[in-house]
Order: structure tokens, then sequence, then C-alpha cells
């Protein structure tokens, strides 16, 4: 087992890092020594590994109770939520209860949001089972829930006291939800690590094939570098954390304008970093080269790299404008400088980007 030190002061905590499932209960304790008892979250596509889960609590001694909601994104609203209020106030839960969020970024944000709500906050810890999750949602404190007029508007910074990343849980994960994770982490080398993207081009094939040893390694060299990301700009300041967003901007009009249901949020990044890359390039921040070795590996996860023809460049740009990460009515992206390092970019003309979005360079 690996483990991984957030440090965050006083919230600060460790994420384990294994293959072999056994461990849990003795690291839920260690992460959070006062917990009166566990409230697992989950929904109804991973309730088999939460049953597991709440039985091995069980038998460690912890006093444990399992909800379960629905799948997918219409989960994350303040009516689940409410659902959740009411089991923990039925159980009842106290102040020390822990909630154990069992699932994808979806049960994270939707639990998390409920714990840091609930009884003025309780203490959190994250189980995650998608590969989304456990290179992303899971580490960095944001949670929360979706309003009608936008997706996560609704949320808190909650850190959880602690992460148990289990690589077996993956082995039930649909392959496109699997490969829809990759593309964060292909993020993750071109933002902050040239070394760790060399390492995906050459390591690619066992990254697909869910080999279990290319799999902690990318989930472990992941989670440090958002980890390092995030101790540095906790609550998104200091314009550190915002490089975690390379490609969303376009990724959050490719799913507004598809429709959520037509890409998966990885999908989405994917082709929104490919475009951001071709906006650098077309400002004559970077070569070909750099876009291209993007594209080769995305490619190689059957990741989407352009945004579909029949999205009406209007209706993304209307979009980007609406983006809660977009200041003062002004198209700001984050772009490549080289592999392994970004900047964000103010201020860009409206038809370099239609540009990119058109496919005309
Ligand atoms: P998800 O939670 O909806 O999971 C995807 C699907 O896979 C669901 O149907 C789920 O039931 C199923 N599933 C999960 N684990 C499984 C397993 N092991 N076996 C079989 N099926 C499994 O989606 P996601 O991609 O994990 O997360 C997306 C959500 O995360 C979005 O709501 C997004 O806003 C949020 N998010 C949050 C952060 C953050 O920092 N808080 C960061 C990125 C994304």
């Amino acid at each position: 087992m690996e483990t991984i030190h957030v440090n965050l002061g006083p919230r600060s905590y460790d994420i384990a890092i294994t293959s072999d499932g056994d461990g849990l209960a003795p690291f839920l304790k260690q992460c959070a020594p006062n917990m009166t008892g566990a409230f697992i979250v989950t929904d109804d596509n991973v309730r088999q590994h939460a049953s597991r889960i709440f039985h091995a609590l069980k038998i460690a001694g912890v006093r444990v109770h399992l909800s379960t909601v629905s799948a997918g994104e219409n989960t994350k609203r303040l009516e689940m939520a409410s659902r959740l209020y009411d089991d923990l106030a039925e159980w009842p839960a106290d102040r020390r209860t822990l909630v154990v969020a069992v699932g994808g970024g979806v049960i994270g944000d939707l639990a998390g949001f409920a714990a840091a709500t609930y009884n003025r906050g309780l203490p959190l810890f994250m189980v995650p089972t998608t590969l989304l999750a456990m290179v992303d949602s899971s580490v960095g404190g944001k949670v929360g829930i979706n309003h009608k007029r936008g997706k996560n508007l609704i949320g808190a910074f909650h850190q959880p006291d602690g992460v148990w990343i289990d690589t077996r849980l993956l082995e039930t994960l649909p392959d496109r939800e699997y490969r829809s994770g990759m593309a964060e982490v292909v993020k993750y080398g071109m933002i902050l690590d040239e070394p760790f993207f060399n390492w995906q081009e050459e390591n690619a094939t066992a990254m697909r094939d869910r080999d279990p040893a290319a799999l902690r390694h990318l989930i472990a060299q992941s989670c440090r570098l958002k980890a390092t990301v995030v101790e540095q700009d906790e609550r998104e300041e200091t314009g550190i954390r915002v490089k975690l967003n390379y490609g969303h901007t376009f990724a959050h009009a490719f799913e507004a304008i598809g429709g959520y249901g037509e890409w998966l949020h990885g999908e989405a990044v994917s082709a929104g970093m490919i475009t951001a890359s071709r906006l650098a390039e077309k400002r004559g921040m970077i070569d070909a080269s750099i876009t291209e070795r993007q594209r080769k590996l995305l490619v190689a996860f059957g990741l989407p790299v352009v945004n579909k023809p029949e999205w009406n460049v209007d209706d993304l740009l209307y979009s980007m404008y609406r983006d809660k990460k977009t200041e003062a009515g002004k198209l700001r992206f984050i772009l490549p400088k080289r592999i392994g390092d970004v900047v964000t970019v103010d201020g860009i003309p409206e038809e370099e980007v239609i540009d990119v979005l058109t496919g005309s360079s």
C-alpha cells in the first residue's frame, strides 16, 4: 500500500493506494480516530462494493449504515441531499459520524456536500470507484450539487479525513467510463509534469488494459500532482488551482451544447485540451508537434479530439461566456507553453476561438 500525504495544516489527510483491498477498516479508523459510526453513501451500480465495505467495517466493530441513491448525474441535486439529511437524522448521526462516499464523482460530490452541511459539518471519507474519482474528484475538497441553472453551482470546500483507493474496484467499471478518466491523467502530464507525460506515451497500452502496476503508478502520480496544486491554492484564490482547468472551458461548452449525456466529462475534456492546444499553436505559443503528441495519446485511449461539426459555434461561444469560471465577459483559457507547463491567457479575440472550433486553423 502506498500513501500520499496531502498537506493542508489542520485539514491534512492521507490517500492510500492499493490493489489488494485489505486494510480499509484499520486505515479508516486511523484517519478518523474519533468517529462514532460510518454512514456509507453509494449508488445502485456500486452497491456490491459498498456492501462489502459495510460488512468489513461491521466486523471491525464500527456502527455502520448504508444509504443507496440512484446512479447518474441527476442524483447530484438538492432533493437527494435532503434525502441523505433525513437518513442521517433518522439513523441517527451525531457530530462525529463519518460520512463514507463509495462511488464515482457524483457520489463523492453529493455525499461530500451532505457531510459539509449536515449538523454544521461531519467528517468525510472517500472510497472512489471510477478512475475519474480516483485521480481527480476525491482529492481536493470540492463538494457540491447541481442547480437547474448550472452544474456544481451549490457547494463548499470540505476536505476529507482520508481517501482509500483500491484499483480492484475498477474491475466492474464500464470501459467507456474507464477511458474517459484517462483524459484527466493526460491533463496532469500536460499542465505539470513532462516526465509523467512521457511515461504515459511509453505505457499507453498497459494503461488502457488496466494493468494494476501501471494503474497504481498513474493514480499515485495524479494524486500527488493534484495535492501539490491544492496545497498551494486550496480555495482557488491565487490562480494556481485554475491550471487544473486546462481544456475545461471548451469541455464545459461541449457538454452543455452537446447535451449532458452525449459525451462523458473526460471525453469533452479530451477534445477541449486539443482545441486549447490548437489555440496555443495559432498564437505561436507552441509548435504543432505538442498538439500531435497529446492527440496521439488521447486517441490511443479511444477519446474524441474534435468537437462535433453539428454543434453551432455561436452556441458554443455563448456557453463559454456563461461559464462560471469566466470573469467579466472575457474569454479566458488555460493554454500550454510546453508539455508540463500551462499559462492563463485572458481576452482572446472571438475570431481566434471560432477558427479553432470550426477547424479553419
Ligand atoms: P459517476 O459518479 O456518475 O460514475 C459514472 C458511472 O459509473 C455511474 O453510472 C456509476 O454508477 C458507475 N460506476 C461508478 N463506479 C463503478 C464501478 N466501480 N463499477 C461499475 N460502475 C461504476 O461519474 P464520474 O465520472 O465518476 O464523476 C463525474 C462527476 O464528478 C461529475 O458530477 C463532476 O461534476 C464531478 N467532478 C467533481 C470534481 C471535484 O473536484 N469535486 C472533479 C471532477 C469531476
